[in-house]
């Protein structure tokens, strides 16, 4: 059987105290700053369809000087090959830890 690399966003749920931390030291960008690229990236993909690409996400990026190639492996590594996928496998774990704002 194939070895499934567990994402570390799934173990976001049950980190607090220090062990939270550490994660979003560990983040290749603010914490709000990730939220706000959800909130962006959820607001376009209203207008239109997910065209399987991290379209929204990097113009997120390169509009608030992020680091791009961090933040994109991020999001990848933790299963957001595309902007719906950010939305689908990210977004809701992120937010039932820190909130929708
Ligand atoms: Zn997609």
């Amino acid at each position: 059987m194939p070895i499934v690399k567990k994402r570390e966003i799934e173990n976001l749920e049950q980190l607090s105290g220090e062990e939270l931390q550490a994660f979003i030291d560990s983040l290749p960008a603010g914490q709000a700053t990730i939220s706000k690229l959800l909130d962006f990236v959820e607001d376009e993909l209203y207008e239109t369809e997910c065209d399987h690409s991290l379209k929204r996400s990097m113009r997120f990026m390169m509009d608030n000087r992020l680091d791009f190639p961090k933040l994109t492996s991020w999001l990848t590594e933790n299963g957001g090959y595309c902007d719906c996928k950010v939305m689908e496998q990210i977004a809701p774990i992120w937010r039932a830890k820190f909130g929708d704002d």
